[in-house]
C-alpha cells in the first residue's frame, strides 16, 4: 500500500462503501476528498464522523472533480454515466471501485478469492459457501456485497484460508483487475438495466468475475448465457468450466439423482464417477432455485478441494438469512411465508413456482420490468393476488391477460400501512393448505425504506392475528 501516501484519491459517495474506503485510504496515508451529491442528514453524520480524521468531505457537489486528483475509488451505486467520471476521463485520471481497491491493496495475498455473482442468490449461495469451508475447518469468512467489509480483510490482522466474496454487477464493473481463485455467475436475469445501459453490458459487467479464474468457472448447465460468460472469459491454463444442474449431472457438472446432490466434476473416488455431497433435504428453504444455489457453492467449494463430508455438514449448518422464502407462521392451515427480497420478477418466479397454491402478495417499484412471462408460469398455481405499490397496474394487467380466473383484490394503496391491510385480504383469500407470499417481484421505496422494512411488517401483521386465532382455537 506504499504507493498510496501522499496520493490525492477522490472517493465517490458516502456509504457502506465509500466510508470503509475513504479510512482505509487515509491510513494507508493518502490525501482523501469524498465528494456526494446529497446532504442529508445520514450523509451529515459520515461526514463528520470523516473529517474527525482529517478527510476532507465535499457534500452537496458529486459532479465535479476535485483539483490535483489522481485516482477516482467510486462506491458501486454511481452510475457509469455520472459526469464525475466523464470528467476524470478527461482529465486522464484512472476510476476503480472499492473491490479493485482492496484487490490492489491485498488481494491475493490475503486469500484466494472465490466469488460468486448473478442475478439473484447472491447472498444466499455466498453464504452457504462460507458455511461449507468453515466445515472444512477453513478460516474464512463471507465478504464483499455481505458481511465483513473487504478492506478489513485485506488490511486487517486476523489471516484467512480463503474467502467466499459476493460482487454485485456494479462492483464487478469497477473491478477490472481481479482474479478470484474459481468463481461463480448463479443465472442472469434482465435487471438495473438502467444503471449497465442494457443487457449485454449488464452481462459483460457479470462475466468479468471469470476473468483470470484459476480452478474453476461454475455456471449454471440451465442459463446457457452463464455458459456462454464462461466460454469468453480469459482464464488461466488449466481453468476448468463447471456446470451446476437440478438434472442428472453429466460429466463435470454437480447435479441432482434420487434426491441426493452429487458432483461428477471433481470427483475424489477414482473408482467411482460420481461422488454423493448431501441430501436435497439438507438445503434450508428446500425450493429447487435453493438447490441450484446449494450446488453452486458446493462446486466452488470443491473446486478449492473441500471433502464432501464438509458439504453436507456447511449446508446443514447453514441458516438463511431473513426475508428469503422465510416462513413467519401458520396460521389455519395457510403457512405466511415472507420473500420480501424478491425484489425483481426473476426472483418471485422461483419462489412462486417452489408452491402448489399461493395467495401471492405483490407490487412496489417494477424498475422498468414485465410481468408476463411471471404470472403465465405462476398462473395454475395461484389462488389469489393481492396488490400494493405504484406500479401495480403492470401486474393488474398480467393477471388479467394470463390468469383471469384468479382473484385479485388491488388495494389500490401505496402507504405503509398498506401490508397489514394486504395480509387482511390475503387471509380471506387463502384456505388451508394454501401459502400466503409475499414475493413482491418489485422494489420497496415507494412504500418502504427497504425490502427489510416490507418484510418487517408483513411479519408484524401476520403476527398480530395469531394471539386472536389461538384464543379461538
Ligand atoms: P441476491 O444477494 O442476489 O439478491 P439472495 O440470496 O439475497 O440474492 O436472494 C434474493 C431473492 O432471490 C430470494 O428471496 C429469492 O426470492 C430469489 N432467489 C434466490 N436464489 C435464487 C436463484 N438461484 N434463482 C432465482 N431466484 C433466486
Amino acid at each position: 500500500g506504499g504507493e498510496y501516501r501522499d496520493l490525492k484519491v477522490t472517493v465517490a459517495g458516502l456509504g457502506v462503501s465509500g466510508v470503509p474506503a475513504a479510512k482505509a485510504l487515509h491510513g494507508l496515508g493518502a490525501r482523501v476528498t469524498v465528494v456526494n451529491g446529497t446532504a442529508g442528514e445520514r450523509q451529515q453524520a459520515e461526514a463528520a464522523e470523516l473529517e474527525a480524521l482529517g478527510v476532507t468531505v465535499r457534500l452537496g457537489d458529486g459532479d465535479t472533480l476535485p483539483e490535483g486528483t489522481e485516482l477516482v475509488v467510486t462506491s458501486p451505486g454511481w452510475k457509469p454515466s455520472s459526469p464525475l467520471f466523464a470528467a476524470a476521463a478527461a482529465a486522464g485520471v484512472e476510476v476503480i471501485g472499492d473491490v479493485e481497491l482492496a484487490w490492489r491493496l491485498r488481494g491475493p495475498d490475503a486469500a484466494p478469492w472465490l466469488a460468486v455473482t448473478g442475478t439473484n442468490g447472491k447472498t444466499t449461495t455466498t453464504r452457504m459457501l462460507a458455511a461449507v469451508l468453515t466445515a472444512a475447518g477453513l478460516r474464512t469468512a463471507a465478504v464483499g456485497n455481505i458481511g465483513v467489509s473487504l478492506f478489513d480483510v485485506v488490511l486487517g490482522e486476523q489471516d484467512y484460508d480463503v474467502l467466499a466474496v459476493e460482487l454485485s454487477s456494479y462492483q464487478l464493473h469497477w473491478a477490472p483487475g481481479i482474479r478470484p481463485h474459481s468463481a461463480a455467475v448463479l443465472n442472469l436475469a434482465p435487471d438495473h438495466l438502467d444503471w449497465h445501459g442494457s443487457m449485454a453490458e449488464y452481462a459483460a459487467d457479470k462475466g468479468r468475475i471469470y476473468h483470470g479464474n484459476k480452478v474453476a468457472c461454475v455456471y449454471n448447465a440451465a442459463d446457457p448465457e452463464t455458459e456462454r460468460l464462461v466460454e469468453e472469459a480469459d482464464v488461466e491454463e488449466g481453468c476448468r468450466a463447471i456446470g451446476f444442474t437440478l438434472e442428472a449431472p453429466r460429466m463435470s457438472e454437480l447435479g441432482v439423482v434420487d434426491g441426493l446432490l452429487v458432483d461428477r466434476a471433481f470427483v475424489e473416488d477414482r473408482r467411482n464417477s460420481a461422488q454423493e455431497l448431501a441430501e436435497t433435504a439438507d438445503v434450508q428453504p428446500l425450493a429447487p432455485h435453493n438447490v441450484a444455489n446449494a450446488l453452486a457453492a458446493a462446486a466452488l467449494a470443491r473446486a478449492y478441494g473441500v471433502p464432501a463430508g464438509a458439504v453436507r455438514d456447511g449446508l446443514r449448518a447453514f441458516r438463511p438469512d431473513a426475508h428469503r422464502i422465510e416462513e413467519v407462521a401458520v396460521l389455519d392451515g395457510v403457512s405466511y411465508v415472507d420473500d420480501s427480497k424478491a425484489t425483481n420478477t426473476h426472483a418471485a418466479q422461483a419462489s412462486l413456482t417452489a408452491y402448489d397454491h399461493v395467495v401471492w402478495i405483490a407490487g412496489g417499484l417494477a424498475k422498468g420490468a414485465e410481468f408476463d412471462e411471471l404470472v403465465a408460469a405462476a398462473a395454475d398455481r395461484l389462488r389469489g393476488a393481492v396488490l400494493i405499490g405504484a406500479d401495480r397496474a403492470l401486474i393488474r394487467e398480467a393477471l388479467a391477460r394470463h390468469a383471469p380466473q384468479v382473484p385479485v383484490v388491488d388495494l389500490e394503496r401505496t402507504d405503509t400501512g398498506a401490508m397489514s391491510a394486504a395480509v387482511a385480504a390475503a387471509r380471506q383469500l387463502a384456505a388451508a393448505g394454501d401459502t400466503v407470499l409475499l414475493a413482491p417481484a418489485c422494489a420497496s421505496m415507494d412504500m418502504f425504506s427497504n425490502y427489510n422494512q416490507r418484510g418487517d411488517l408483513f411479519a408484524e401483521a401476520v403476527r398480530a392475528v395469531l394471539p386472536d386465532t389461538a384464543a379461538r382455537s
